[in-house]
């Protein structure tokens, strides 16, 4: 059955029986008013993050499946709500369709997102359906709460820089994908020209993003990686009207990235520095005890976004991850 047949209405109907039903901490209301209404924590400052997937500028359905595109969408704006030091709570959900979508697109969208909020632990308390001319859009807003939110404008002079985790995973994982020119069924391992212990995980990363959880401790200054560390941190840098050195040698590069890297004949250090969609966090923090599940990759300086090689030779960082409208 398609959009047309089955009826915006019908399918909010499915959404809400499918989604309404359960309570969650914080919800007092979710689907079905005309508002979500939460009880925000006491003492809590409230974030709320948006973020939209279009057919065509941020997906294409021959390489990823609505599942995992249900998925993401939910990572990535949990991503948000921990980069600001925060935990996400609720999300509220938009999605236009084309008249001709198929049922099990729209399943499997829905089954994606599920997912993602089990994953997570918030609850989708709302959202709207539309039709749509061109492709498929969702968005996805979400709501989060932080007891002290942490912004891109804290860092100084003299903190460290520190990663979540490894860098170059995810944009690695694209490069795969579109050598395949498919989707992948990851309960159903392909075959392919890179062996898939390497392959798979790297995909993995840019299909099905996590987030991470937003570290403890004291954090000055804070963002999710999403476009690519050399833009990401000089983001954060302008922000803070701070310069940075990073330590080529500290960057973390995972084994798969290093090995699928020179297979691919590619420097896995341009995987690190300019690819996307790692959502890995990126934050500073005053020198002394390493934040947990952190690593350190540099400091940040009065001025100057620069990379010191092992012998502390300095490059100039350009930030090239990617841009929209750049
Ligand atoms: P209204 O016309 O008042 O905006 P709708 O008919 O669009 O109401 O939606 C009815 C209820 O279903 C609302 O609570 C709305 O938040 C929820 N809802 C609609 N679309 C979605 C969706 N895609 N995901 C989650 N909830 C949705
Ligand atoms: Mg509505």
């Amino acid at each position: 059955m398609k959009l047309a047949q089955m009826g915006e209405l019908s399918l909010v109907d499915g959404i809400r029986k499918g989604f309404g039903g359960r309570k969650s901490r914080g919800v007092i209301a979710g689907i079905g008013d005309d508002a979500a209404v939460l009880s925000p924590p006491a003492g809590r400052k409230l974030l709320l993050s948006t973020d939209m997937m279009l057919e065509g500028v941020h997906f294409d359905l021959g390489f990823v499946t609505p599942a995992q595109l249900g998925f993401k969408l939910v990572s990535v704006n949990v991503s948000d709500i921990s980069a600001m030091g925060g935990r996400a709570r609720a999300v509220l959900l938009g999605i236009a369709l084309p008249g001709q979508t198929g049922r099990k697109v729209i399943d499997g969208i829905m089954e994606g997102v599920r997912k993602g909020i089990d994953h997570y632990g918030i609850a989708l308390v709302g959202g709207d359906v539309s039709s749509s001319v061109h492709g498929i859009c969702l968005s996805a807003t979400i709501v989060g709460y932080a007891e002290k939110p942490v912004m891109r404008s804290g860092a100084k002079a003299g903190d460290l820089i520190y990663v979540t985790g490894p860098l170059g995973d995810a944009s690695c994982g694209l490069e795969l994908l579109k050598l395949r020119g498919r989707t992948v069924d990851f309960e159903r391992p392909p075959r392919g020209p890179i062996p898939w212990d390497l392959a798979g995980p790297l995909m993995q990363r840019h299909l099905m993003p996590l987030a991470r959880k937003a570290p403890v401790g004291r954090i000055n200054s804070m963002i999710d990686l999403s476009d690519g560390l050399s833009i990401d941190l000089y983001r954060l840098c302008t922000e803070s009207g701070v310069g940075a050195v990073i330590e080529k040698d500290l960057l973390p590069i995972s084994p798969a990235l290093r090995s699928a890297a020179e297979l691919l004949g590619k420097d896995p250090y341009v995987f690190a520095l300019d690819g996307g969609e790692d959502y890995e966090l990126l934050f500073t923090a005053p020198e002394g005890k390493a934040p947990r599940g952190a690593v350190s990759i540099g400091a940040i300086t009065e001025s100057g976004l620069f990379m010191a090689d092992a012998q502390g030779r300095l490059t100039a960082l350009y930030p090239k991850g990617y841009r929209h409208f750049g």
